[in-house]
Order: structure tokens, then C-alpha cells, then sequence
């Protein structure tokens, strides 16, 4: 049995904000600050992406993009900054600059009424591609821009339907870091099809890109997204449905985590390598040697029955 669907709410100014008091927010504040330097408190200007990659979950807010006005989340930012004193914020919408009137409004209120704040954030690379929209986030506060890089192949990003391009990425990172705002990249193994060529081509983006940090994480299959469907009858779970998570989603035909892990760990030195290559040569020999001897293990991995 399935719930039918609810009508999406139109006016998002017309909710109440988030009761962050049902929640030792305090003490949240103070994790965060010890494990990063500052204390942080999220919020998010807007519901739901249009963006249609095919493996991402749109189950919660549709395919839809509704904002907040400039005003109610200008309005949020000082409860939140009166209320809790964190030191930064994080605005955790999927794509947080992907209205760049709405931005620059909002940035205009913020410092206005002296809200400036160091403050992380996600968006896309091509939403990224204009130095006034990074001169805004920069004056904003912003200090990290996180982007979903998921592979260097554009081969891969084609299959994902990610509709950007590797070239776009590497624009957006170089210039969000001329505009002094550090990059996070999240970046993806495994997707379906994916090959040693494509693992390469990841290796050699990151390098050229060279964000301040990044993340990998290995592909799994969401339920009712575009990639579940497209890869249904290769899907296992060998565990109780009861216990299991979308993570335990394996697909049948995938090469094993401990294949990835030795992929992890042919980016992470490649990319230490080609960042020491000036200053240390020496580190950067060793780093380039475990990289190779990554790329070996990964080259040699037997293939599945
Ligand atoms: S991955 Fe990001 S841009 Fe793509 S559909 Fe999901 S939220 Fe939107």
C-alpha cells in the first residue's frame, strides 16, 4: 500500500521555522565546534532540485523548486545568530545558488542588517560560473562551496545525466578559490559502466582541479530513481529488508569495496603527489610510488565471474 501523494506547500514563507529548541542545540554547537573549529547551525532557503541525475532521490521534495523569500531567511539567519552565537553557518540546500537573482537579494539583506557570516554551502558547478555569483557568496561570508564533481569521465557524467561538464568543474573550482572560497568536491566510484579509463580520467581531474579537500563515496542504487530502474534486476540484498539501508543495495556485477579502497587510494596520493611536486619533491616521490602501486592493484584486480 503506498500513501497518495501530498500537495506540495506553494509558500514556504508561511511555515514556521525549524523549532530548534526541541533539540540540545547547545550542545550541537559544541560538537561541531570541537571536531571543526567553529560551532554551526543549518538552515535552507528553498525546497526541492529540478535537476534530474539519475541517481538521486527526489522522494521527499519532488522535481520542484520552491524559495523562501530573501526576506524570511534573512529574517531566520538573525533568530539563529541572537538565539545559538554559532560561528558559521550552513545552508544546506541542494543547490544553493541556483536562482542568482534570489542571491544576490539575499546577499544585499545580509549585509544590510550586518548578518555576515562564515557560512558552507552546496551547488553545482554550472550555477557556479560567473565571477559576480562567487564575488557574492565570497562577500556573503562564504568560505567553502561544496560541488558534486562525481567523476572526471564526462563520459560517466553523461550516463548520471548530470548535465555538466568535467571543463565546467574545473572552471568553477579554480575560480571559486581566486575568489579566496575553499572547494569541497564529492566525487563517486562505481557507477554503473564505470571503467579503469574512467577511474584514470577521476584521478587526472582532481589533480588538474585540485580542490582544498574531497570525498568519495562508492554508487548505490536509490529506490525509485531513475539509476534503481535502469539497474532493477541486478540489485541484491543480502540482508533482512528490516535492517537494511539504500547503502546495502549492492549491484551485482559491481567490483568489491576493497577494489575501491585501493581507487581512493591511487587518487589520494596522485593528488598529494601533484601538490607537492614544488615544494617537496622527496614526499612527492613516495606519494607518486604508493599512487602507482594503488593503480597496480586496481589495473590487476581479477576480473568477476
Ligand atoms: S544530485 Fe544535486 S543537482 Fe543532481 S538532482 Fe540531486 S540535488 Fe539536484
Amino acid at each position: 500500500m503506498t500513501n497518495p501523494e501530498r500537495a506540495q506547500i506553494p509558500d514556504l514563507d508561511s511555515l514556521p521555522w525549524p523549532d530548534r529548541e526541541q533539540i540540545d542545540l547547545a550542545r550541537y554547537v559544541e560538537v561541531w565546534h570541537r571536531h571543526h573549529g567553529m560551532g554551526s547551525v543549518n538552515l535552507i532557503t528553498a525546497r526541492g532540485c529540478p535537476y534530474r541525475c539519475r541517481w538521486c532521490s527526489h522522494a521527499v521534495f519532488g522535481y520542484t523548486h520552491r524559495r523562501r523569500s530573501p526576506r524570511d531567511c534573512a529574517d531566520e539567519v538573525a533568530h539563529i545568530v541572537e538565539a545559538y552565537r554559532p560561528e558559521q553557518l550552513w545552508y544546506a540546500d541542494d543547490v544553493f545558488t541556483i536562482h542568482h537573482r534570489w542571491l544576490y537579494e539575499f546577499a544585499g539583506l545580509l549585509k544590510q542588517r550586518g548578518l555576515v557570516r562564515p557560512f558552507e554551502t552546496i551547488s553545482r558547478a554550472d550555477r557556479l560560473l560567473k565571477d559576480e555569483v562567487l564575488a557574492t557568496l565570497a562577500e556573503m561570508g562564504c568560505y567553502r562551496v561544496w560541488i558534486g564533481s562525481e567523476s572526471g569521465s564526462q563520459r560517466i557524467l553523461d550516463a548520471m545525466e548530470r548535465g555538466v561538464t568535467v571543463e565546467q568543474v574545473q572552471w568553477a573550482t579554480h575560480a571559486a578559490k581566486r575568489h579566496g572560497i575553499e572547494v569541497g568536491m564529492f566525487l563517486m566510484w562505481g557507477y554503473d559502466g564505470e571503467t579503469v579509463a574512467d577511474i584514470e580520467a577521476t584521478v587526472e581531474h582532481v589533480k588538474k582541479a585540485n580542490p582544498d579537500i574531497f570525498f568519495t563515496t562508492v554508487a548505490y542504487p536509490i529506490k525509485n530513481t531513475a539509476y534503481y530502474r535502469e539497474v532493477a534486476d541486478r540489485v541484491v540484498l543480502d540482508q533482512d529488508w528490516a535492517g537494511a539501508t539504500d547503502r546495502d543495495h549492492k549491484l551485482r556485477g559491481q567490483r568489491p569495496r576493497d577494489y575501491y579502497t585501493q581507487a581512493d587510494q591511487w587518487l589520494r596520493n596522485a593528488v598529494a603527489a601533484s601538490q607537492m611536486a614544488a615544494s617537496d619533491p622527496p614526499a612527492a616521490a613516495e606519494k607518486l610510488r604508493l599512487a602507482q602501486q594503488a593503480r597496480d592493484a586496481v589495473l590487476a584486480w581479477p576480473v568477476e565471474a
